[in-house]
């Protein structure tokens, strides 16, 4: 079996390089006869950092069959790496590590409060349970992910728990997300320090310099926000309805403020059909993100966030490569020329 070669512009910095991929890891040593699989621009792979694979409908389990397609969709669209901040079931042992499909990074099931969140999903504790419940969670996976808030009447998480979770969580090593919706959860989330925070829906702006000082991420999944605005906006004007389209008609603008305050700004898809990752790096765009960053929030930003380095010698052999400069126009993140994962071409 040959060695495989990609060459060109790497990206963040622009610079040219030349790699070679001795197993899973990328070396600038030449390889006699290695195989050029691709020559253009760089990427050290994309990432989706907030996706739930594996599961057809809400509230359904975990099917191993279903996640498999949808890692094939990621792969295929030039993810390496995933982190789901939740999932329908504890996860096979083969995701993640599947020479195929992308890398994973996982919170195992979601953590909510009685009586909130989907039925059939996640595990659910008191405000007593739920530290230890998250940071067993994370000793086994990294992650825990808390449901802070649901509906808008939902009374969230309070401050005082979620620090405990977060202390919690931290003293086994892990590190802690919390979806939020609301302005109540997304601030009771921010006081306690979480990790990160997922949608960040409705957040006071003024929230996002602590964000950025203390360094919880903040992952929009703004496509899958704004994506149901204009079916929203002809539904009847109930407290519920206002309340999703003032929040989600703002996300634009509070993702491109996270940017600017100097938030960590991870690009997720959140729902089905899996492989989007580029409409997501788009809607960034569009909300103001200049598309240098809003890319790295899919690529380079987020696998650093996730502990992996980029295009450079020792590191694991991802790439995605593309004939032109995809920060020139994004649509070229649709027509990858080659992916590559652990060193082998993914076809
Ligand atoms: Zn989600």
């Amino acid at each position: 079996m040959s060695v495989l070669r990609v060459r060109g512009r790497a990206l963040p910095s622009g610079e040219p390089v030349d790699l070679y991929a001795d197993g899973d890891r990328w070396t600038t040593d030449p390889v006699p006869g290695a195989e050029l699989v691709a020559e253009g621009w760089l990427l050290p792979g994309l990432v989706d950092a907030h996706t739930h694979p594996g599961a057809e409908e809400l509230g359904r389990p975990l099917d191993p069959a279903i996640l498999r397609a949808d890692l094939q969709r990621h792969a295929a669209a030039g993810v390496a790496l995933i982190r789901s901040p939740g999932l329908a079931g504890d996860p096979p042992e083969w995701f993640g590590h599947d020479p195929d499909l992308p890398r994973a990074v996982h919170a195992g099931p979601w953590i909510a409060q009685h009586g909130q969140f989907f039925d059939g999903w996640g595990r659910r504790a008191s405000h007593a349970d739920l530290p230890a419940l998250a940071a067993t969670q994370a000793a086994a996976s990294g992650w825990a992910k808390l449901i802070a808030d649901w509906g808008p009447d939902d009374d969230p998480i309070p401050a005082g728990v979620l620090r405990a979770v977060v202390e919690a969580v931290h003293a086994v090593g892990g590190r802690v997300a919390v979806h939020s919706q609301n302005a109540s959860g997304g601030a009771a989330a921010v006081t306690a320090g979480v990790d990160s925070l997922e949608h960040g829906m409705c957040l006071d702006p003024a929230l996002l310099s602590q964000m950025a000082s203390q360094g919880t991420a903040l992952t929009p999944t703004l496509s899958v926000i704004t994506g149901s605005l204009a079916r929203r906006r002809t539904q009847p004007d109930t407290p519920r309805n206002r309340w999703y389209v003032g929040g989600a008609s703002a996300h634009p603008a509070l993702s491109a403020a996270a940017v600017e305050a100097g938030v960590v700004v991870l690009a997720g898809t959140d729902s089905r059909p899996h492989g989007r990752v580029a409409d997501e790096v788009r809607a960034l765009a569009a909300a103001g993100v200049p598309p240098h960053e809003a890319l790295g929030a899919a690529s380079w930003s987020a696998r650093s966030y996730l502990g992996l380095p980029g295009l450079e010698p020792g590191a694991p052999a991802d790439a995605v490569v593309y004939d032109t400069d995809p920060r020139l126009d994004l649509t070229t993140l649709d027509k990858p020329r080659a992916v590559v994962l652990r060193g082998r071409l993914v076809t």
